[in-house]
């Protein structure tokens, strides 16, 4: 595909509302959040027309970014658009809502003609890591297999419209909808399969493979209400790297990347089995322990702090701060447990650092 092989777009339509989400507005959906970007969109291109459908997080499309990557066989990013003299002067750059770099995948043609770019754009400048390049076009295959899997069932339906008023067409049209009936099955499993993986990637960390932020309250609140419900212990604990501005300021941003994967190494092996830990944000921590009380959670932050401090560190000796929360009656909801052992990190860090505190030593003021 190249710009010139291709009439371009004339029209383009307002975004097409739909109430109800289908599995389209999921996928562009999970885009987004693979990226961890605000605004993703599908454009179909239909008859010279740019229909934009399934967006999150903006009400109508833009088509200077979306062409451009509907020109490109592969995954087409934008890092900077100020710094580029086509879309310097973009009103989506130069106003609301500030965009600054931008993906984009074409859709490889589905079965009704029409041709797609999945777009996203973010605020920041940036560039785009191999993995979200991967996930992006991973996704791509999914909606093409999805707008397929719509077409031909629209396509089915006519065709049953049509055969109900000739008896002599019915056989036929018996066979053919069991062949296609199995047909739709293996393409249903096959992006029912690609769903699930999508789904796990969305909740991993790109660079520890930890689970993420968004995973670690997902669980926050299902172990939150497990055990308010059957009254038994759960703690948490926050983890956060000391000096770390100091280690990166004097060995590099990639050495301190390379501190964040090995500390992340030591707290997913020193884990128990029911233990959670995730990458809470920067240099920060965290676990989710199930069953642990005071006591219990209380060793285990040693036992984390400890490990840390002994771990072969290539530079210079790398230490983590501790602060540890267990619920109790008074805590009404997940993020009471979170403020709680945030508590408890700061009195780590002020009392010295590489140290654990449990919140429930911390005298009231
Ligand atoms: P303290 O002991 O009080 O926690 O000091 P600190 O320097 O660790 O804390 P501060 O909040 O001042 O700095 C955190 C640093 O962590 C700054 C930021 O550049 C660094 N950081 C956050 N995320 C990453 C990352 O993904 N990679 C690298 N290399 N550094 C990160
Ligand atoms: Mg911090
Ligand atoms: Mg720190």
């Amino acid at each position: 595909m190249n710009d010139a092989s291709r009439t371009p777009p004339i029209i383009e339509c307002p975004f097409l509302q739909s109430d109800e989400k289908d599995g389209v507005d999921h996928l562009v959906h999970l885009a987004a959040e693979i990226c961890d970007a605000p605004m993703a969109a599908l454009a179909l291109v239909e008859n010279r027309r740019i229909l934009w459908r399934s967006g999150v997080g903006i009400s109508g499309g833009e088509s200077a970014f979306c062409l451009q990557a509907l020109a490109h066989n592969s995954p087409w990013t934008v890092k900077d658009a100020r710094q580029e003299a086509r879309f310097r002067q973009h009103a989506w750059v130069t106003g609301e809502p500030h965009v600054r770099s931008f993906i984009g995948t074409p859709l490889a043609a589905f079965s009704g003609g029409s041709e797609g770019v999945l777009c996203i754009w973010d605020t920041r400048s940036r560039s785009f890591s191999e993995r979200e390049m991967r996930a992006v076009v991973q996704i791509g295959h999914a909606l093409t297999a999805h707008l397929d899997l719509m077409s031909h069932t629209a396509a089915l339906e006519t065709r049953l419209i049509r055969s109900g008023e000739d008896e002599a067409l019915l056989q036929d049209q018996i066979n053919w909808i069991n062949n296609y009936g199995r047909d739709l099955e293996v393409r249903a499993a096959r992006l029912e399969a690609i769903n699930a993986r999508l789904e796990a990637l969305a909740k991993l960390d790109g660079m520890t493979g930890l689970k993420n932020h968004r995973a670690f309250q997902e669980r926050l609140e299902t172990e939150f209400q497990r055990a308010s419900r059957y009254n038994m212990p759960l703690s948490l604990l926050l983890l956060d790297v000391d000096h770390f501005k100091s280690f990166n300021d004097t060995y590099g941003h990639l050495a301190g990347d390379e501190v964040l994967k090995v500390l992340a190494h030591v707290l997913q092996e020193s884990a128990r089995g029911l233990d959670f830990v995730a990458r809470y944000g920067g240099e920060e921590f965290v676990m989710i322990l199930p069953h642990a009380d005071y006591l219990g959670a209380v060793g285990i932050g040693q036992r984390m702090r400890e490990g840390i401090e002994a771990a072969s560190w290539p530079h210079r000796p790398i230490t983590a701060s501790v602060g540890v929360s267990t619920l109790t009656r008074a805590m009404e909801r997940p993020s009471d447990m979170i403020a709680h052992a945030d508590r408890a990190l700061y009195a780590s860090k002020a009392g010295g650092r590489n140290r654990v505190t449990h919140a429930r030593d911390l005298r009231e003021v």
